[in-house]
C-alpha cells in the first residue's frame, strides 16, 4: 500500500489557522489589550475616552460598557471579554470595569506562568480553587448591612455614583434613592426582597437636578384627557382599568343597512346610552379617578367630566401594575364588575406641567410598594447623566440589601482578599501555588490602577496600603482625590459585596474559557462572500 501523499484539505485553502502556544498568545495579547483599553478610566479620576466612529460620531465617556460596545472590536478573544462587562451590566449594573480590568490580568498573568513552563491546566485549577476561595473570602471580609441602617446605604448609593458629573446634587439624589428602597423593600421570613422594578426612574429634561423630586406614588406621563373634569382631585378613590371605555368598533363597524332614518336615530341613541352607561358604572364603584389602559370615548369623557371623575387614558400596562402596586387597587378588566373593593387610594392625583409637557402625579400613597422617582435637569445631557446616577445608586443599594453587606472600595477590599489568598496558597502548594499567587496579585490590579489615577507613584501607595491590612486595617484603601492612603470607613467609599463577588467569577470563567482554546479557525474571507450576494445579502436595497 501506498501512503497518502497528498494531503487532505479538510478547511478552505483561505481559512486561517493558529494552534497550540501560538493560538494562546494571540488570544491573550488581544484580551489583555481590550482591557488595557478602559484600564484608565477606573474610578472617580479616570479618565474620559473620545471614541469616534465610522460615520465620524463622537462618544466622550468613561463608562467601560459604553466604550466597548462602540469599539468595532474584531478578535474572537477580545469580544470574549467584552461579554465579561456586558454580564457584570446585567447581573448588577456596576463594577463593568473592574471585571474586565481583571480579567485582563488573569490572562496576562496565565501568559506569564505559560511561558514559565507551567501548563495551562494547573493555571485553570489555580485559578478556579482561587476564585471560589476569594468568594468565599468575600463573605468573611464583609460588613452586614440592613435596611435600618440609611446612613450606610446612603453612602453606597454616593459611591455608585462616583464619576457620573452631578456632584453637587449626589446627597439628595442618594437620599431619594434610599428612601424610595425603603418604601418598596418586603421583608419575606427574615430576608429583605427588593425588585428595582418597583422603582420608576422618569426623566424630564427642565429645572435642575436638585428639583428631583421622589413621588410618594406614581407619576404618570400623560395629560388628563379631557378639558372640563378636575386637575386636582383629594382623597383619591382609583379605579385601574385594562378594558377600554367604548362601544366595541365590531358593534358599530357591523355591515348593518339601516334605511328608514328612525332606525337611524334609534341605532345612534342606542350607542349613547350604552357609552353613558360605561362612565355610570365607573361613577357607581365610587371612584373619582380612573385611569385606562385603553382607549377612553368621546362621549365618555363628557360624562366622567359631568360626574367630576378625572380621567387618563391609553396608560402603559408598566405603569397600570405599579399604580396597582402604589395605591393597592385591583386591575379591573370588565367595566361592569368594578366595585368600591377594586379602587385603590392616593392623598392627591393632580396633573402639572413639568418642563414642557403634562403629567399626572398619583401623590400620598399609603404604604405604596411602588414609587416614582422624577429625575430633572436643565439640559438633555444632564438629565440623561443624572437619571444614570439615579439608576446606578438603585442598584447598588438593591444589589448591597440582597446579600446584606458591603465591602471597603478604594481597592481595599482587593488589598485584603489577596493577602489572605496569599496565606491560602501557602497551604495549597505545588505548581498550583504559582497560580493562586498570580490570582492574588491580579486582584491588586484595581488598588494599582486607582493610585495611578491619582497620579502618584503607585508601588509606593500599594506598599504602605498592605502594610496597613497586614497589621489588620482592613478599610484602607486608596484615597484617589488626594492620592494618600486612607480610611475608606470613613471617607465613605463603600461598595455592594456582590459586585465584587460576581466581577470575580465572569473574569475567572473568561480567563478559563480563553485559555483552554488552543486552536483558533477562522474562515476564509473569500468562501463568505462568494454566498453573500452583492449588496450585503439585504436583497433588493436601492441607492
Ligand atoms: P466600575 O465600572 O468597575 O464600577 P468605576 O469607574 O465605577 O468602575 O470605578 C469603581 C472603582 O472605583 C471601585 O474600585 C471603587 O471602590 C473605586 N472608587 C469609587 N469611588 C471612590 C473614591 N471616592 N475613592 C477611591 N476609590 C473609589
Ligand atoms: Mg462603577
Amino acid at each position: 500500500m501506498n501512503g497518502i501523499t497528498q494531503p487532505i484539505l479538510v478547511l478552505s485553502e483561505d481559512a486561517l489557522r493558529q494552534t497550540g502556544k501560538d493560538a494562546q498568545k494571540a488570544n491573550i495579547t488581544a484580551a489583555v489589550s481590550v482591557s488595557e483599553m478602559v484600564r484608565s478610566t477606573l474610578g472617580p479620576r479616570g479618565m474620559d475616552k473620545m471614541l469616534v466612529d465610522s460615520t465620524g460620531d463622537i462618544t466622550i465617556t468613561n463608562d467601560g460598557v459604553t466604550i466597548l460596545n462602540e469599539m468595532e472590536i474584531q478578535h474572537p478573544a477580545a469580544k470574549m471579554i467584552r461579554e465579561v462587562a456586558k454580564t457584570q451590566e446585567q447581573e448588577v449594573g456596576d463594577g463593568t470595569t473592574t471585571a474586565v480590568i481583571l480579567a485582563g490580568q488573569l490572562l496576562k498573568k496565565a501568559g506569564d506562568l505559560l511561558d514559565q513552563g507551567i501548563h495551562r491546566t494547573t493555571i485553570v485549577k489555580g485559578y478556579r480553587l482561587a476564585a471560589s476561595k476569594t468568594i468565599e473570602l468575600l463573605n468573611e471580609i464583609s460588613q452586614k448591612i440592613s435596611l435600618e441602617d440609611t446612613q450606610e446605604l446612603k453612602k453606597i448609593a454616593l459611591t455608585a455614583m462616583t464619576g457620573k458629573g452631578i456632584e453637587s446634587s449626589k446627597e439628595k439624589l442618594a437620599e431619594i434613592a434610599v428612601n424610595a428602597i425603603n418604601y418598596i423593600a418586603c421583608k419575606e421570613n427574615g430576608t429583605i426582597k427588593i425588585n428595582p422594578d418597583d422603582i420608576q426612574i422618569e426623566k424630564k429634561q427642565g429645572g435642575s437636578v436638585s428639583d428631583t423630586e421622589l413621588i410618594e406614588g406614581i407619576v404618570v406621563d400623560k395629560e388628563i384627557v379631557h378639558s372640563a373634569m378636575p386637575k386636582l382631585v383629594k382623597n383619591a378613590k382609583i379605579a385601574l382599568l385594562n378594558a377600554a371605555l367604548e362601544v366595541k368598533s365590531t358593534e358599530t363597524d357591523a355591515k348593518i343597512s339601516i334605511t328608514d332614518p328612525e332606525k337611524m336615530q334609534a341605532f345612534a341613541d342606542q350607542e349613547s346610552k350604552m357609552l353613558k352607561n360605561l362612565a355610570e358604572k365607573v361613577k357607581d364603584s365610587g371612584a373619582n379617578v380612573v385611569f385606562c389602559q385603553k382607549g377612553i370615548d368621546d362621549l365618555v369623557q363628557y360624562y366622567l367630566a359631568k360626574y367630576g371623575i378625572l380621567a387618563v387614558r391609553r396608560v402603559k400596562e408598566s405603569d397600570m401594575e405599579k399604580l396597582s402596586k402604589a395605591t393597592g387597587g385591583r386591575i379591573v378588566s370588565n367595566v361592569n364588575e368594578i366595585s368600591s373593593e377594586d379602587l385603590g387610594e392616593a392623598g392627591i392625583v393632580e396633573e402639572k406641567k413639568i418642563g414642557e409637557d403634562k403629567m399626572v402625579f398619583v401623590r400620598e400613597c399609603k404604604e405604596p410598594k411602588a414609587v416614582s422617582i422624577l429625575v430633572r435637569g436643565g439640559t438633555e445631557h444632564v438629565v440623561d447623566e443624572a437619571k444614570r446616577a439615579m439608576d446606578d445608586a438603585v442598584l447598588g443599594i438593591a444589589s448591597t440589601l440582597e446579600l446584606s453587606s458591603y465591602v471597603y472600595g478604594g481597592g481595599a477590599a482587593e488589598i485584603e482578599l489577596a493577602g489572605k489568598l496569599r496565606d491560602y496558597a501557602v497551604s495549597i502548594g505545588g505548581k498550583e501555588q504559582l497560580a493562586i499567587d498570580a490570582f492574588a496579585e491580579s486582584l491588586e490590579i484595581i488598588p494599582r490602577t486607582l493610585a495611578e489615577s491619582a497620579g502618584k507613584d503607585a508601588v509606593e501607595l500599594l506598599v504602605e496600603a498592605k502594610s496597613k491590612h497586614e497589621s489588620g486595617n482592613k478599610e484602607y484603601g486608596i484615597n484617589v482625590s488626594e492620592g494618600k492612603v486612607d480610611d475608606m470607613e470613613s471617607l465613605g467609599v463603600v461598595e455592594p459585596t456582590k459586585i465584587k463577588v460576581q466581577a470575580v467569577s465572569a473574569a475567572t470563567d473568561v480567563a478559563e474559557m480563553i485559555l483552554r482554546i488552543d486552536d483558533i479557525i477562522t474562515a476564509g474571507k473569500s468562501s463568505t462572500s462568494s454566498t453573500t450576494p452583492p449588496g450585503g445579502g439585504m436583497g433588493g436595497m436601492n441607492y
